[in-house]
């Protein structure tokens, strides 16, 4: 039973953060939200006015830093729960996370975290069912109208999302795209436990073949 996980990749928007934590809670599974780490470190590098662009630095930065996503995102000790949210960072952050060496020290430790836990895990991202956990026990990709997913983005601008999405599917490095083997839902209309209660009786379904 050890080192199960639940994989779910997705646009802002798609509700991936919101369903990912029901499905770990209902499950008794830990959550890992991967955006929080590029959030933090991009706020690390702020902090420090270092050029987001330069990506040695960046590397360097991204795999020396100490992490933490819960219960509070944290930065070498610093509480960031609140910061990783602002407009710098949202400008930042498709930037930071397009740099290969900011993503190796991250796939890096997220596989490492998952490994460590007791029962089984949740991690959305973009890249968790591609290239993070490409055999992850089940894998999901988010999806939800244009509409739905601007109305879902909470403070951050229209224009902003856009611009991180169009950054996210066009990178060189791990960009987000569908994996042949997950399984798409569309959270339209519907509402975070039914999307949780669907993907619950699809690992029931895996884990009884
Ligand atoms: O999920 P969230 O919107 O907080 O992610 C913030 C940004 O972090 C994304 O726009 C993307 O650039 C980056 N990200 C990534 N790979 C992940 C998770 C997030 O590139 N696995």
């Amino acid at each position: 039973m050890s080192h199960q996980i639940i994989a779910i990749d997705g646009p802002a928007g798609s509700g991936k953060s919101t369903v990912a934590r029901q499905v770990a809670r209902e499950l008794g599974w830990s959550f890992l939200d991967t955006g929080a780490m590029y959030r933090a470190v991009t706020c690390e590098a702020l902090s420090r006015g270092l050029d987001v662009h330069d990506e040695q630095v960046l590397g360097r930065l991204a795999s020396e830093v100490t992490l933490t996503t819960l219960p509070r995102v944290t930065v070498n000790g610093r509480d960031v729960e609140d910061e990783i949210r602002n407009d710098r960072v949202n400008e930042a952050v498709s930037v930071v996370a397009a740099n290969p060496l900011v993503r190796r020290a991250m796939v890096a430790r997220q596989r490492e975290w998952a490994a460590q836990q007791p029962v089984g895990t949740v991690v959305e991202g973009r890249d968790i069912t591609t290239v993070v956990f490409p055999d992850a026990t089940l894998k999901i990709f988010l999806t939800a109208s244009p509409m739905e997913r601007s109305r879902r983005r909470g403070d951050e601008s229209a224009a902003s999302v856009s611009r991180r999405d169009e950054a996210d599917l066009t990178r060189d490095a791990s960009p987000l795209r569908q994996s042949d083997d997950a399984l798409v839902l569309d959270t339209t209309g519907r509402t975070v436990d039914e999307v949780a209660g669907e993907i619950i009786e699809c690992l029931s379904a895996r884990q009884s073949n």
